[in-house]
């Protein structure tokens, strides 16, 4: 790969090239002084970032699906409800997830581009008692935001447990764990998160603790059970050596020097960054006359953009656009995969990626024969950028 693409896949992402640094630093001991101050940092950061004082932390070694996984296995026992907040393809990955473990899914259904809302929310769990509520952040498959507060609002009463995956979303869309009511927020270490991919983060809160506690069968994972990490979380915490398994010494001191950048930047302000960033990509794809996969404003992500191809377009465009020196990713969404196509926009995510990108797209598509008029893409993203109204 060349070192100068500007890589815009929705993870991994462009790291900063001080947490690559931490990555390529001697391994530390797992047991050393040093190394449990680094552990016991990174967890109050995540809370911090999270905006989950009160939660449990969780960092564990592997992949946004092990967190997911990790959440379920140890909140739901056989024959429990499970309603899955229906977003796309990862709303339908953690429905497979809680049916291995033995849950009854409901799915409460959006059509594609769009998200149930609080009132339906609401009434699906007027009808039945769940055990778990889950809702998929940012849907990586279709760019859908969900409207995550309200509908955390929406099931408040209900006494269900909830799981927000944030693996698309944490650190780059606004999120208020402890606020908005959520038991379990998730992720992985490779998007707005900012480390190279590797790493399953979870914030627990007290009542979701309290749930799986009160199991009333074993969790049936070995790996992924809490009652082998609390211990070893509570004592790197405590400034204590422990082991259960062997931690990713490197990828969590890069993941310390990550969470420490995003704090200094200040939740509000990353939160408004992406917004500010998605709301200019949304500007340069109304120029380019690109359709959204996400039906509405309101629904779009800030973190990455899903678009259609246009009519005579076919998916060779991702290649055309990494020839011009960006790497993007092609659909995902079994039903619009051949039709579509997105950009990761999360993490350090600047006014010179999103100029670059649009820029891209534009080459792209006039290098695939679609009429595009040069500039029209970047000069609506300028006035966003510029605050310039258009003339
Ligand atoms: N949930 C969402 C929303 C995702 O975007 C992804 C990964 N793209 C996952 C879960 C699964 O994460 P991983 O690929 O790290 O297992």
């Amino acid at each position: 790969m060349n070192e100068r693409e500007l890589l815009m896949i929705p993870g991994p992402v462009a790291f900063d090239p001080e947490v690559l640094r931490a990555l390529s630093a001697p391994a530390r001991s797992h047991v050393s002084p040093e190394f449990i101050q680094t552990f016991g940092n990174v967890l109050r950061q995540l809370r911090e970032v999270c905006l989950a004082p009160s939660a449990q932390p969780f960092v564990i070694s592997g992949s946004g699906t092990l967190a997911m996984e990790m959440a379920v296995g140890n909140l739901v026992e056989p024959g429990d409800h499970a309603l899955v907040v229906n977003t796309g393809y990862f709303s339908d990955r953690m429905a497979l997830i809680l049916e291995r473990h033995g849950a009854e899914v409901t799915h409460l259904r959006a059509s594609l581009g769009e998200s149930p809302d609080a009132d339906q929310l609401k009434r699906a769990v007027s009808e039945r008692r769940y055990k778990v509520v889950t809702i998929t952040h940012v849907d990586t498959s279709t760019g859908v935001l969900a409207p995550v507060e309200a509908l955390l609002g929406a099931l408040r009463s209900s006494g269900a447990l909830s799981i927000v995956d944030g693996v698309c979303a944490t650190a780059g869309e606004a999120f208020h764990q402890d606020a908005w009511g959520a038991d379990v927020y998730l992720t992985a270490s490779q998007k707005a998160v900012g480390v190279p991919p590797g790493l399953a983060l979870l914030t627990v809160s007290p009542r979701a603790m309290e749930a799986w506690r009160r199991r009333k069968s074993p969790v049936r994972a070995f790996y992924a059970d809490f009652a082998e990490w609390l211990p070893i979380h509570e004592a790197y915490e405590a400034g204590k050596p422990s082991y259960f398994a062997t931690p990713p010494v490197n990828l969590i001191a890069a993941l310390d020097v990550s969470l420490r950048q995003i704090l200094a930047e200040g939740m509000s302000q990353r939160f408004a960054r992406h917004r500010r960033m998605g709301t200019a990509f949304r500007a340069g794809w109304a120029a380019l006359g690109l359709e959204l996969v996400p039906r509405s404003a309101v629904v779009a992500a800030n973190t990455l953009s899903a678009l259609y191809l246009p009519g005579g377009v076919d998916a060779a465009l991702v290649g055309r656009i990494r020839a011009e020196g960006v790497v993007i990713a092609g659909g995902l969404h079994p039903e619009i995969k051949g039709r579509s196509f997105r950009i990761g926009h999360m993490n350090a995510v600047n006014a010179s990626d999103v100029l670059a990108a649009v820029g891209a797209v534009e080459r792209g598509l006039l290098a695939s024969g679609h009429p595009v008029s040069p500039g029209a893409g970047i000069s609506a993203v300028q006035r966003v950028l510029t605050d310039t109204p258009a003339r």
